[in-house]
C-alpha cells in the first residue's frame, strides 16, 4: 500500500479510495488490463498498463492481464506472446494471466439464465434488418418480430446455434432490455454470434461466440475484479454493463470507471492504422524504431521508466486531449541523461589534420590516450582511455570555410577546443575537383594538453572527435517525426495523408573504440548529437532516439 501523499490525485483514486475506507468488498482491490490480442501494444496501451497496474499496487491489490480473445479472426498466440513479454518489459508482473475464452462455458450458461428469465431472445433477422431496427439517435428503434418468442423456443434454438446447427449470420442472441432506449447500447444488444471460425485457443469447440459487452463485464466478476478501469468510449457501454450483472444476481458486482485515452502529437495509436503502415510497408514491421508500440519505442531507447513515470505523471483525467510528443522526449532524455553512457562519434565525418602533430622514432604518428570520465553525471561509472593521434574526424557542421556571423566552431585562423584534448587552429584546406572541402589542415597547441590552454586563454567552442586511424564504422538512423501534422487525419480524415516521406535517413560515420562494447539496447549518449540506442538486432547500427534539447522546455516557456 503506497503512502497517500505519494499516490496520483485523480477521480479513479478517489473512487478506490472511497471504497475501501468503507470496507466495499472486504476492501479488496483487483483490476484487469483487457487487450484484445490482435496486435502489439502501443504507448496508449501503456497508459492503461499504468493506470491499471498502478491503482492495484497502490492500494496493496492485484491486476490481472485477461486476454479479451473472443474474436477468433483476428486474434493470434504470437500477439499473445507479444502482449505478456511487453508488459514485463514496462516493469510489470500480472497476478495471473487470464482469457476470455476460459469462461465460454460459464457465459454460455449464464446467458440460458437470461433466457429463462425471459430477458434475453434468439433473433432471425440479418445483420442488415438489426442494424435499421435499432433506430438511431432519437429516433427509437423497433422490436424485432422474433422478440417475443417463448423461453421454450429461445432455449431450444439457442442449444441449436451452440450445436452447430445454423449457418453464420443467420441467428443471434439478442438481450431483451428496451428498443427506445435512449442509449443505442441497451436497443437488444446482441450477446452472441455464430462464427465457424476456429479460435486460437478453443479450435472448432465452439461455433457461437460472445461479443464484447456480454463477455467483458461478465470475465470481471468471475474473476473478482472489483475496479474495471477502461477508456471512455466505453462510458456509453456501462449502463450495459450493470445491466447485466443485476440480471445475473452477481453479488459485489465490479464497477466501470472510464477515463481519457492517452494520445500524443505527431502519432496514431489505432491498432488498424499502426497495421496499414506495416502492411503498406511505410515502416519495417511493428517493431520499426519510428511506431509507437512498445516494441517500437524499445528499439528506439525508451527506457521502461520514462514511459511509466510519463503515463502516471500526465494525469488521469475524464476529458480527451493531445499531449505532447516533446514531453514524453523529455521524460525520456531525464532518464537517459543518468543512466547512459557517453561516447564520442561524429556522424557526416569531414577529416582533420594537424601539421604539427610529432611522430615516433619509427615515423609512425604518435599516439595520446586521454582518460574521460563515462558518465560526468555518475562517477562510479568510471573512465575509459580515448586514443588520440593527428588525424581527426570531426562534423562536417564544425568547420566552415567562410564562418557566418556568430558561427564560433573552427574556420581559417580561428581556435577552437577539441574536447578532453588539445586547443587546434584551422590552417588551410584541401579541396576535391569539384571545389569542396574534403580535408581541414590545423595546427594544435602542445601546451593544452587535456583542453585547456596552459597560458589561460580561451576558446569559443569546444568540438568532439574521433581519432581517424583507431576509429570503428557505425550506421546511425536519423529519425524525425513519422506524421507531420500534430493531429494525423485531422485535415482529411485519414492519417496516412499525413506522412512524413523522409522520416528516416541512415547516415555512415565514425566512433571511438569503446562504442564497440556497447550491448544490444543500450542508449549511449553521443557527445554534442543526442541519446542513440544500440539496435537489437544489427551490430553497430545506433538508433537516435532523442536529441539533447529539451524542447519540451522550450515549448512551455513559449506558452507561458
Ligand atoms: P486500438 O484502438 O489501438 O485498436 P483498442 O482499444 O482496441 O486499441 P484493446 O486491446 O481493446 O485495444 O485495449 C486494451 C485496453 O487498453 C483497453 O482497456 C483500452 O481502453 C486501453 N487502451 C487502448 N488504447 C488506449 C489509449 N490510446 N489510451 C489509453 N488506453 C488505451
Ligand atoms: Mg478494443
Amino acid at each position: 500500500m503506497t503512502e497517500p501523499s505519494a499516490m496520483p490525485s485523480n477521480f479513479i483514486y478517489d473512487a478506490v479510495r472511497a471504497d475501501v475506507e468503507q470496507g466495499k468488498r472486504d476492501g479488496r482491490v483487483q483490476t484487469r488490463f483487457p487487450p484484445e490480442p490482435n496486435g502489439y501494444l502501443h504507448i496508449g496501451h501503456a497508459k492503461a498498463i499504468v493506470v491499471d497496474f498502478g491503482v492495484a499496487a497502490d492500494f496493496g491489490g492485484i491486476c490481472v492481464l485477461r486476454l479479451d480473445d473472443t474474436n477468433p479472426e483476428t486474434e493470434e498466440t504470437s500477439f499473445v506472446e507479444s502482449i505478456v513479454a511487453d508488459i514485463e518489459w514496462l516493469g510489470y508482473q500480472p497476478a495471473d494471466v487470464r482469457y476470455a475464452s476460459d469462461y465460454f462455458q460459464q457465459l454460455y450458461d449464464w446467458a440460458e439464465r437470461l433466457i429463462e428469465k425471459g430477458v434475453a431472445y434468439v433473433d432471425d433477422q440479418d445483420g442488415a434488418a438489426i442494424s435499421a431496427g435499432r433506430g438511431g439517435f432519437g429516433k427509437p428503434g423497433v422490436n424485432s418480430p422474433y422478440r417475443d418468442r417463448s423461453v421454450e423456443e429461445n432455449l431450444e434454438l439457442f442449444r441449436r446455434m451452440r450445436a452447430g446447427e445454423f449457418a453464420e449470420g443467420s441467428r443471434v442472441l439478442r438481450a431483451k432490455i428496451d428498443m427506445a432506449h435512449e442509449n443505442m447500447q441497451m436497443r437488444d444488444p446482441v450477446m452472441y454470434r455464430i462464427r465457424k471460425v476456429a479460435h486460437h485457443r478453443t479450435g472448432d469447440q465452439w461455433p457461437i461466440y460472445p461479443n464484447y459487452d456480454w463477455a467483458h463485464g461478465q470475465s470481471d466478476a468471475i474473476e473478482g475484479v472489483t475496479h474495471s478501469l477502461c477508456t471512455l468510449e466505453f462510458e456509453s457501454h456501462r449502463p450495459l454493463y450493470d445491466w447485466f450483472l443485476q440480471q445475473l444476481e452477481v453479488e459485489d458486482a465490479p464497477r466501470q470507471y472510464e477515463f481519457a485515452r492517452l494520445e500524443l502529437t505527431h502519432t496514431v495509436t489505432s491498432k488498424r492504422r499502426l497495421a496499414k503502415l506495416v502492411m503498406d510497408g511505410v515502416v519495417d514491421g511493428w517493431d520499426d524504431a519510428r511506431m509507437p508500440t512498445l516494441r517500437g519505442l524499445r528499439r528506439r531507447g525508451y527506457p521502461a521508466a520514462a514511459i511509466r513515470n510519463f503515463c502516471r505523471e500526465v494525469g488521469t483525467t475524464r476529458t480527451n486531449s493531445r499531449q505532447s510528443i516533446e514531453a514524453l522526449e523529455s521524460y525520456v532524455r531525464r532518464e537517459l541523461n543518468t543512466t547512459s553512457q557517453r561516447r564520442m562519434a561524429v556522424l557526416h565525418p569531414l577529416k582533420l589534420r594537424l601539421t604539427n602533430w610529432p611522430v615516433d622514432e619509427r615515423g609512425e604518428p604518435v599516439v595520446e590516450y586521454f582518460e574521460v570520465a563515462n558518465n560526468p553525471e555518475r562517477p562510479e561509472d568510471g573512465t575509459r582511455q580515448v586514443p588520440f593521434t593527428g588525424e581527426l574526424w570531426i562534423e562536417q557542421d564544425d568547420f566552415r570555410e567562410v564562418p557566418p556571423p556568430k558561427y564560433f566552431r573552427l574556420s581559417p585562423g580561428r581556435e577552437v577546443r577539441l574536447r578532453g584534448a588539445f586547443f587546434v587552429t584551422a590552417t588551410d584546406v584541401v579541396k576535391n575537383d569539384d571545389g569542396e572541402v574534403i580535408e581541414v589542415l590545423a595546427t594544435y597547441d602542445p601546451e593544452s594538453r587535456g583542453g585547456n590552454a596552459a597560458d589561460g586563454r580561451r576558446v569559443k567552442s569546444t568540438m568532439h572527435w574521433v581519432s581517424a586511424p583507431h576509429a570503428v564504422p557505425l550506421k546511425a538512423a536519423l529519425y524525425e517525426r513519422l506524421f507531420t501534422a500534430e493531429a494525423p487525419g485531422e485535415a482529411t480524415g485519414e492519417a496516412l495523408d499525413d506522412l512524413n516521406p523522409d522520416s528516416r535517413k541512415v547516415v555512415d560515420g565514425w566512433a571511438e573504440p569503446a562504442l564497440v562494447d556497447a550491448t544490444p539496447g543500450e542508449v549511449v549518449q553521443f557527445e554534442r548529437l543526442g541519446y542513440f540506442a544500440t539496435d537489437l538486432d544489427q551490430v553497430m547500427l545506433f538508433h537516435r532516439t532523442v536529441g539533447l534539447r529539451d524542447e519540451w522546455a522550450a515549448i512551455q516557456k513559449r506558452n507561458g
